[in-house]
């Protein structure tokens, strides 16, 4: 294994981030040395795995946790949802964009269309949905979205969570048609396969970065040790950018580089798990991705979902997520890495986050205690007859939450994503896990934006951007977006 001297921009991990920054730079300006280096053998083995994640196209058709309700006016508030689905859209426009370039030939080899619904049991949360309905048809991105208090309207819908109900369950539904199913996996290994072939960029896998320093002769020097040589060997190599993209591992790396905008970050593992489905019966009986509320106290990672996945050419099903507690910080991380985590800059955070995140404890010791029968009653609520011994438990991938510091707490958990860079950009830090695969295009143009600026503000950059993506520097007009979404479902052949 060989490296140059130095590169324009190198990318830590082999996952959708890396793939999607990579690819991006390398449009704007073939001209970039890039280099993505991944301690496993082989890329988008963590999260952007297929099975590590729930492959759903976060867009807010389906997920309650995007349309919070205010607890005295019932008035659902919409905004987050809006902001989610257009960067799902901008994804759809990216992956369209490689199609039509012929870069990919078979997108339904990655994203193909399963309807999205939400369903909802009781009377204050059909409340909710009827209310969030009625908000989310008067905006253009949503009014194709159905609703129903219908049990034969529900029976058509989601025919595997009717059987066996009463007629006086309190039960609600909305659908929207246009959801999908992504697998992130092939996804990323498409995307690199494209950087490889076509653009020349090495990716090398089995090379873990160990630390990241301040370099005289370009911005910042790496090292790394590669690991499937006879005798680990360890490299230096130098980098104008550095993009952080190691998933669960990036805070641990960010906090060795010398920046003063990593201070105060720390973060809380928590690792899923799903019941997958045996029987191939039941599988064929659903065909949908079905989202509910999550208990009031749960974090918005929890909402449990019923979905219909496509993975290795075959259709799956899958519920979940259960939580666990690992103090891994990747599925095939150390057990030292909470600990090695808390650092003299974050350990105020970190206790005062967890002292007033004692909710998310709760939760966790409940999920973590659970058998197998106790998460079978959990899918129940869902499938009515489950039998046990057609689902099995696969462990997903993990997620390391944010805690930050907040002026007013001390230490706040946050369940989204956010990038750290220092004030020129030459480094760029993805942390935090949600919504994540889904609009990892959209994340990436930030990166892109504030590490490459000389590429995405010229009359040229900007003007490929309005081909690649054009939601992404235009107003969002309904025009746009009706335009838009009928180009991708032709093109991603979503129909
Ligand atoms: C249970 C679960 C369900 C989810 N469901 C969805 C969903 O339905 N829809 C959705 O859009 N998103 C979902 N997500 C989120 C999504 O999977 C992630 O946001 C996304 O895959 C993250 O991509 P990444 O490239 O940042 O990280 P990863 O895919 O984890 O890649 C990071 C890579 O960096 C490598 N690495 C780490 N440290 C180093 C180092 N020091 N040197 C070299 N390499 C290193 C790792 O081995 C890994 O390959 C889910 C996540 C989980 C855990």
């Amino acid at each position: 294994m060989t490296f140059e001297k130095e590169y324009d921009l190198i990318c830590v991990g082999g996952g959708i981030m890396s793939a999607n920054l990579a690819l991006m730079s390398k449009m704007l300006n073939p001209d970039l040395k890039i280099l993505i280096l991944e301690r496993l053998d082989d890329v988008a083995l963590e999260s952007s795995s297929a099975w590590n994640n729930a492959g759903t196209g976060h867009s807010a058709l389906c997920e309650l946790n995007y349309c919070p309700d205010d607890d005295k006016t019932g008035k659902v508030d919409i905004s987050k949802a809006i902001d989610i689905c257009k960067q799902f859209e901008i994804s759809k426009q990216f992956w369209s964009y490689l199609v039509e370039e012929g870069l990919i030939e078979y997108p339904e080899n990655f994203i193909v269309p399963v309807p999205h619904y939400s369903w909802v049991e009781g009377k204050d949360n059909v409340d909710y949905l009827k209310n969030r309905y009625e908000e989310m048809r008067k905006h253009f991105m949503f009014n194709t979205i159905e609703y129903t208090e219908d049990k034969k309207t529900m029976e058509e819908w989601f025919p595997l969570i009717m059987e066996n109900r009463s007629e006086n369950e309190d039960i609600a539904a909305s659908k929207v048609g246009r959801g999908t199913e992504v697998n992130f996996g092939k996804l990323t290994k498409k995307l690199f396969q494209i950087l490889e072939e076509k653009y020349k960029t090495p990716v090398h896998c089995g090379v873990e970065v160990m630390d990241v320093d301040p370099s005289t002769k370009a911005n910042w020097k790496i090292k790394a040790k590669v690991l499937n040589a006879k005798k680990a060997k360890k490299q230096k190599i130098r980098a104008k950018h550095v993009f952080i993209g190691a998933g669960g591992g990036s805070l641990l790396l960010l906090q060795k580089v010398e920046i003063k905008e990593k201070e105060g970050y720390g973060g809380f593992p928590v690792s899923g798990e799903w019941l997958v489905c045996r029987n191939e019966d039941i599988i064929k009986k659903h065909k949908a991705k079905v989202y509910t509320k999550s208990g009031p106290d749960d974090p918005p990672m929890s909402t449990p979902h019923l979905d219909t996945r496509y993975i290795n050419g075959k259709r799956e099903l899958l519920f979940g997520p259960f939580a666990g507690f690992s103090p891994k910080f990747l599925k095939k991380g150390s057990n030292l890495d909470l600990i090695k985590s808390i650092q003299t800059d974050n350990l105020k955070v970190m206790t005062s986050a967890f002292w007033r995140n004692l909710p998310l404890t709760k939760y966790l010791i409940n999920q973590i205690t659970k058998s197998h029968e106790d998460r079978m009653d959990d899918l129940r609520k869902f499938v009515k007859n489950a039998k046990s011994e057609d689902w099995t438990t696969i462990v997903a991938g993990q997620r390391v939450q944010i805690i930050k510091k907040d002026e007013f707490q001390g230490g706040k958990l946050q369940f989204g994503t956010e990038v750290i860079s220092n004030t020129n950009g030459t480094i760029t830090c993805l942390l935090g896990a949600s919504p994540g695969a889904s609009t990892a295009a959209y994340i990436m143009l930030k990166v892109l934006n504030k590490a490459f600026p000389e590429l995405t503000n010229t009359e040229n950059g900007k003007a490929l951007l309005d081909k690649m993506v054009p939601m992404w520097n235009n107003e969002l007009t309904e025009d746009l977006f009706k335009e838009q979404l009928k180009r991708s479902k032709e093109i991603l052949k979503l129909e």
